[in-house]
């Protein structure tokens, strides 16, 4: 398969553009597309082989399920069995925003999207592209990260063409993706809602709208099925990665034995540079580094780095999807 690379422009979209992605996708083929999130792999979340193709393109485990892509909270009701009032509320403040819902799914939802579960994960991205997409189709996109299973999620059409060339029919190139890091994951269905994976809705502003969550690893033995992106490994670049509080002993010591390395390091305690290792600085602002992190982890991957350094960013709520992936990324 030819993968066809198409500049659109992030703000306004040309509409005929809109109008060969969707028909593809009407077709059952695979677009990726950029939302404010990072770069999705979308398919029409109600036809079973599209979706099918899917896991098939990305490598993906039947048992993780996929966030299904919706304009609007109209359009997310037809997907559900019931809308209970909190998720409307959070609808109403989030959307189009970077937080997906778990809800317990309507008949419409074919069952390869929710990995044969009961729940279905829905959002609205905040993207124009994405949202002239979701309009042009009239149908939802389900639209998993648009990147190799386990692998680092992509921001740039670049990373999804080095992880996804040939296996799509389709990328829509934006530029980068503002944020980041992926939505943030809470699930409705159980009292109180639980925080599934942390991403840039932030806790603190979930509780503002609906009071307080659960959050952390489900006690549920079903967990694995409940919560596929809490698996360990995840979000993760080819070379070894570890965080130290300290981390220029840390570089040291790797280069001393021969290592090539890669140092992520954030202002304003960025140290200084150290000759052989390869620096990569990012902002001291947890929405910043949260943007630029992926980017940084994918330049040094391509540098062909074995080992990762990453002097520990700062603690706190809005650090919270920060830390959660660069955890999975040093689980080895
Ligand atoms: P990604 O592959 O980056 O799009 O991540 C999607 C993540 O959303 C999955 O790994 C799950 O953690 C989560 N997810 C999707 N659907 C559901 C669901 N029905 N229940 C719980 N989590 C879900
Ligand atoms: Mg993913």
């Amino acid at each position: 398969m030819q993968t066809e690379r198409v500049a659109i422009d992030p703000l306004h979209p040309a509409p005929e553009i809109i109008a060969r992605a969707a028909a593809v996708l009407r077709g059952g083929g695979l677009v990726a597309f950029p939302t404010e999130t990072v770069y999705g792999l979308g398919a029409n979340a109600l036809d079973e082989r599209a979706v099918q193709s899917i896991f098939a393109a990305k490598g993906r485990p039947p048992t993780n399920p996929l966030i299904v892509h919706v304009p609007d909270l109209a359009a997310a009701v037809t997907l559900v069995s019931d809308m209970p009032a909190p998720a409307r509320a959070l609808a109403d403040r989030f959307w189009p925003g970077p937080l997906s819902l778990v809800l317990l799914k309507s008949a419409r939802v074919p069952d390869v999207v929710t990995a044969g579960g009961p729940t279905v994960a829905l959002r609205a991205p905040a993207h124009p592209v994405a949202l002239a997409l979701l309009q042009a189709c009239g149908f939802p996109l389900a639209a998993p990260s648009a990147n190799p299973s386990t692998h680092l999620s992509p921001t740039t059409a670049d990373h999804v063409l080095s992880g996804l060339d040939g296996k799509i029919d389709m990328v829509l190139d934006a530029g980068p993706a503002a944020g980041g890091l992926e939505s943030t994951v809470l699930d409705l269905t159980v009292s109180p809602p639980r925080l599934l994976r942390p991403g840039l809705a932030t806790r603190a502003q979930i509780e503002a709208v609906i009071g307080p969550i659960g959050h952390g690893p489900d006690q549920n033995p079903s967990a694995p099925l409940r919560s596929p992106g809490m698996h360990e490994r995840h979000y993760a670049p080819r070379a070894a990665l570890d965080c130290q509080a300290d981390s220029r002993p840390r570089v040291e010591q790797l280069m001393r034995q021969g290592v090539r390395v890669g140092w992520i390091v954030w202002s304003p305690t960025a140290p200084e540079a150290l000759a052989g290792a390869i620096i990569e600085r990012l902002p001291a602002d947890a929405a910043g580094y949260a943007a630029g992190l992926y980017a940084a982890l994918h330049r040094l991957d391509q540098a062909n780095v074995s080992h990762i350094v990453v002097d520990l960013p700062p603690a706190g709520d809005a650090w919270l999807a920060v830390h959660d992936r660069l955890r999975r990324a040093a689980h080895s």
